[in-house]
Formats: C-alpha cells, structure tokens, sequence
C-alpha cells in the first residue's frame, strides 16, 4: 500500500514528464525498430529498405474540442488530419487511419454520421484509407483515438534528432491563428450562454476560425520539398507551440538555436484578435500551438532554394552543441525561447 502523502498528482510532472516516466523502462528488443518513442511517429523496417511510421492521437471532448462551438464534420476531419500532420513530419506518406471511438447514450446515429462524414472526407483529401478501429460506450463524453500509418523509404526518413550546428530553422505558414480561433470561438460561445438568442458573430474571423476547427496538414511542402532536391535534415509538426517543437529539435539534435522575432509570421487576423482580445500576439505565435505546420531544419546550401519557396519562412538556425535555444528581439537582444506547451493536466482549453 501507499501511504497518502508519497503519491504524486499527475499534474505536478505535466504531459512531457509523465510520457519520460512512464516508458522509462521500455527499451526497444526489436533490430528492425528503428525509432520507438520520442518522435512525431515510430518507425520500423518492413523489408526492401522500407520503413512505416506509426503515429497516435487521442482527442477528448472538453479537453481537445468542444461541441458547442465544433461541428461534429469538423471534430471528424480534424482528428485524422493531425494524425497525418505526424507522418508527413517524418517525411513520409500516409496510407492508412485507424478510427477508435467512444460515446455517450445522448450521441444520435446521425450525429456519429456527421462525425464519419468528416473522417470520411479526410481520408479523400489526403488518399488514406479506413482500415479500421474500434467502437466503445462512454461515461464521459466522446473520445476519438486515431492512428495513422504511412510508409517511406528508410535512408528518406527525417527524424527530430538529424540538425547540425548553423542549419536554417524553416517554418510553413504562419502560426498563433489555430489559437486566435479558439479565443473568438470561446468569446462567441461565452455571449451565447448569456444571452441564447444571440448569434455568434464570426465576421472576419474566417481564417482564424477555420484554423481552430479545420486545419490541413502539409502534405504540399513535402511534396515540394521533394521535388526541388531539398531533404530536411530534421523536421516536426507544430502541435504544442512553436516554442516547444523549437525546444524538441534542439534537445534530441543536442543543439542550441536562435530564432528571430520578425521572422515569425502572423497573419492579419491574427493580429487583430491579439488587438481586441488585448493578447501579446507575439506569445500567442510562439505558445498558440494547434498550429500543424512543419518545423524544419535544412543545410545552408539550401538557404537560396528555400528563401524563395512561397510558405516557407526561414526563421532562425541552429546554434552550436550543448548550448540553448533563443529568441533574438528586433531590437538586437535575446531571451530564451521558453516553452509553454499546452499541457492538458494543467490548462485545459
Ligand atoms: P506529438 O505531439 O507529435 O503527437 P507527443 O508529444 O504526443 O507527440 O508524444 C511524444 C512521444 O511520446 C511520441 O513518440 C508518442 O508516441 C509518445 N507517447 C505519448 N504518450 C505515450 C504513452 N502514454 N505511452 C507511450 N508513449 C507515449
Ligand atoms: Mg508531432
């Protein structure tokens, strides 16, 4: 038995403390694993110098979406879209997604229906299929855990560990508008609970909006980057912040970086939510997260192919071993670039 006083709230380790804790003792027996835990997806050997990637994702309603404001099509697109988000990160091709879901009696088989439709039109959007999952009751509103599975070939896999001192730190898109979304969504739904005969007012917010509710993974960029001879040398998804997945690449490559403030692109409607809602928008493109674009790292040979690919922002490189990771100011001074992903035990949406 354990007495009281020696148990540990979860919350006092956070998300990524917790995930060290609990595989502490995995060590992985199998030669053709190549990557077990600690990436954006693991990876083994199929034969023929093939590998698949493997990647999961659990989204909890209340924590990971809200139904009052997320219409269930959404819910659907986006939990396999940020799936996906995890393959491409290794720079691989998706094929498949498991669908496991868990539900409450007060779910209706047209609202299911709803929530498959926008499965459904994921796995067309992006040329994965349905190759299974499970179904379940629920006591606590709806779970949705999707696993999805893609192939590359081995020597193309680009891991989060693979930069090298002095190479360019590169971004797709913009970021901080997943989170500039959720604030409009909430403030609507706050208006809505007082006063049920109010329409939410999402008027000029479309862009951010969508971002919160519909987000793409970047299957594009891998694409071009493919095409124009570029291989990143190491690469994640920015699902936690831009901040952490900076913080991610430099601790598993062992490195320190800079990244530069005006840089770090915002678009319009974000900086109008920052405005209004009286946000730091600069902390909300660094923190925002739910942002799923790609994080890389590349060689300096590649500086002029990347400097002109359109929705692609070289942002900062990498610094030397052993050192941190900073954010140098317009002004000319730096801070560390400190990392507050979003941990669910703590700060739940
Ligand atoms: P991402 O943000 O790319 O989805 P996470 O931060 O969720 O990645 O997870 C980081 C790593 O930890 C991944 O390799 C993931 O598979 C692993 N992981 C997360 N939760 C668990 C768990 N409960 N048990 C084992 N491995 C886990
Ligand atoms: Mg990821």
């Amino acid at each position: 038995m354990f007495d009281e006083q020696d148990l540990t709230p979860v919350d006092q380790l956070g998300e990524f403390k917790l995930i060290e804790h609990v595989t502490r003792d995995f060590e992985v027996k199998n030669a053709d694993v190549l990557k077990g835990v600690g990436d954006d997806a693991a990876v083994y050997r199929v034969g023929n110098g093939l590998v698949h990637v493997v990647s999961t994702d659990l989204l909890m309603e209340g924590v990971h979406f809200d139904l009052s404001y997320a219409p269930l099509q959404h819910v659907g697109y986006k939990s396999v879209v940020v799936n996906l988000s995890d393959i491409y990160a290794m720079n691989a091709k998706p094929f498949g997604v498991t669908v496991s879901i868990a539900m409450s009696n007060r779910f209706t088989v047209e609202a299911i229906d709803a929530l498959y439709a926008g499965i459904h039109k994921a796995c067309e959007t992006y040329g994965v299929d349905l190759l299974g999952g499970d179904t379940s009751s629920s006591q606590a509103g709806l779970g949705i855990s999707v696993t999805a599975i893609g192939s590359a070939k081995e020597e193309d896999v680009v891991y989060r560990s693979g930069s090298k001192h002095n190479d360019l730190i590169c971004l797709t898109g913009d970021v901080g508008s997943a989170y500039a979304g959720l604030q409009v969504l909430k403030r609507e739904k706050a208006v809505f609970l007082k006063n049920p005969n109010m329409q939410p007012d999402l008027a000029g917010f479309d862009y951010v909006v969508g971002r919160q509710l519909k987000p793409e993974a970047r299957k594009d960029i891998i694409a071009e980057l493919a095409k124009a001879g570029v291989r990143p040398t190491s690469m994640i998804d920015v699902s936690d912040g831009l901040a952490s997945e900076v913080n991610h690449l430099c601790r598993q490559s062992g490195l320190g970086a800079t990244i530069y403030q005006d840089k770090i692109i915002l678009d319009h409607e974000t900086v109008k939510v920052a405005e209004e809602f009286n946000l730091p928008g600069l902390t909300m493109g660094l923190n925002g997260g739910e942002d799923y674009e790609l994080l890389f790292t590349a060689k300096l040979e590649d500086f002029d192919v990347l400097n002109s690919f359109r929705g692609i922002q070289i942002i900062g490189h990498m610094g030397a071993e052993g050192e941190s990771a900073f954010l140098q100011m317009v002004d000319g001074s730096t801070a560390p670039l400190t990392a507050q992903g979003w941990n669910h035990f703590k700060d739940e949406q």
